[in-house]
């Protein structure tokens, strides 16, 4: 009898750097990939807002269609179901007689109950669920310390990671794939059936950001030789004005933050430019740390005392301050342009992000909790250790003190608009 392995792809839709992949098709003679629309995911939260929303909904349908294309390709396809992964694998274990379930392990407590819930229902099957590593930059076990003693401080993982431990090159891209014969492969959900509690009449067709492995692939070739990455070489420009708009591809693991470096490595040898393309891999290790900190502390940054149990909380309400936050009329020239960019558009960069973040916090005095919330239905790149890492430490809850006192709000808008151009701007 041919061994059959399940390829379950979650966070991880893409076939380059992709170790799942490669071990899959190495240890089987057959591969049944699978995709799950969860329809937790698109659910109410219990903080007013919606888990995902139409923006990075669609964006989800794209990256998961362009992997069907990517995957037919090959003369197979992605099996594509509707419905909770802990229901539908164990039942197509027994219907294809897999042998073994592979998928990328995530650090979220919401994704990691569903992988440890469909772990033990496989057990129950004699079936093992197989873990790989494949979001981060540095693998877990190639970093000089285990996950217990990773230093809470960023700045001392930053330094002792990079000084012991190595990024590893990317696996291959496979040659060929031989899948399991699937009568039915089922078909992409509409948006208007994921997004249940959101008007999707005015979605924008011409987004900057289109889901899929190949525009990640030339969105990065592009930012590193063409256009703004030629700009990189502008030396007006400040290192932390450069953006890559990588994080949507990231998120959805459309695109390897290993390949990222490779790729920026060979540039670095062709143009130079070091200390911008530093800028990059800076935010990359960011993106680790976040990560390897839920490894470490798991539910405590969805808290709203976070680190601080002695914090006097603010009420975890919907309120009219948060409203005009969330539309982007506070008031606030800047504050709303940014919020205004988010609602259109589903990103704005790290600045403004901070900005914004401070200002709900700091100015407004709503509880973060309610900040981080909306963040994760608008975010086109939401993934939840970067945006509720990022909002405990600018909230002052986070891991990692030495952070947060730099979170006044007249020290971030003069970094954001020193002259008040943006303000400037947005008022005429
Ligand atoms: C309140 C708040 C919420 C955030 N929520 C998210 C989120 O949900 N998802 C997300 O990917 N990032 C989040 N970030 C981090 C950061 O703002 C975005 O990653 C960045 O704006 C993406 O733009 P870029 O691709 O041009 O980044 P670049 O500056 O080009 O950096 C390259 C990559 O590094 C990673 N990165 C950079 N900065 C950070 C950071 N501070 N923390 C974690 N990763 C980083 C991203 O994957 C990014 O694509 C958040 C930041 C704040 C302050």
């Amino acid at each position: 009898m041919s061994k059959k392995i399940l390829v379950w792809f979650r966070n991880d839709l893409r076939l380059h750097d992709n170790e799942m992949l490669v071990e899959a098709i190495a240890k089987s003679d057959e591969i049944l990939p699978v995709y799950c629309f969860d329809p937790r995911q698109f659910e109410l939260t219990n903080y007013h807002s919606i888990k995902t929303g139409a923006k990075r909904a669609q964006f989800l349908v794209e990256s998961v269609a362009a992997l069907r294309q990517s995957l037919q390709s090959y003369g197979g396809d992605i099996l594509i179901l509707n419905g909770k992964p802990e229901e539908l694998l164990p039942a197509l274990v027994s219907e294809h007689e897999i042998a073994e379930v592979y998928h990328h392990r995530e650090v979220a407590s919401e994704e990691t109950a569903i992988s440890t819930q469909i772990e033990d229902l496989l057990w129950k099957q004699k079936v093992n669920l197989k873990h790989f590593i494949g979001h981060t930059l540095y693998n877990k076990e190639d970093l000089p310390f285990p996950i217990k003693d990773i230093p809470d401080v960023f700045t001392q993982f930053k330094k002792k990671t990079e000084r012991d431990a190595i990024v590893k090159p990317c696996f291959l891209t496979p040659d060929a794939i031989s899948f399991v014969t699937v009568q039915d492969w089922g078909i992409l959900p509409e948006l208007s059936e994921l997004v249940v509690n959101e008007d999707i009449e005015g979605l924008s067709q011409d987004s900057e950001f289109k889901g899929g492995e190949e525009e990640a692939l030339n969105h990065l070739h592009d930012f590193l030789h063409t256009g703004e990455g030629m700009a990189l070489a502008n030396a007006s420009l400040k290192k932390n004005e450069i953006v890559s708009k990588l994080s949507p591809w990231l998120a959805l693991g459309c695109l390897s933050p290993r390949e990222v470096y490779w790729k920026m490595k060979e540039a670095e040898a062709n143009y130079g430019l070091k200390p911008y393309f530093n800028q990059i891999v800076l935010g990359l290790l960011w993106r680790d740390y976040y990560r390897f900190m839920f490894k470490k502390y798991r539910n405590t940054f969805f808290k709203p005392e976070g680190f601080k149990q002695e914090l006097a909380l603010v009420p975890l309400a919907d309120s009219e301050l948060l409203h005009s936050w969330k539309t982007g009329n506070t008031g606030h020239l800047l504050v709303d342009a940014m919020m205004q960019e988010l609602n259109a558009t589903g990103y704005i960069n790290t600045a403004a992000r901070q900005l914004v973040a401070t200002y709900l916090v700091y100015e407004l005095k709503v509880n973060w909790v309610m900040g981080a919330a909306y963040f994760e239905e608008k975010l086109i790149d939401y993934c939840p250790a970067s945006n509720w890492g990022n909002w405990a430490t600018v909230a002052g809850v986070g891991n990692d003190q030495r952070l947060t006192s730099s979170f006044d709000f007249q020290k971030q808008l003069k970094i954001v608009d020193p002259k008040g151009a943006y303000a400037q701007a947005a008022r005429a």
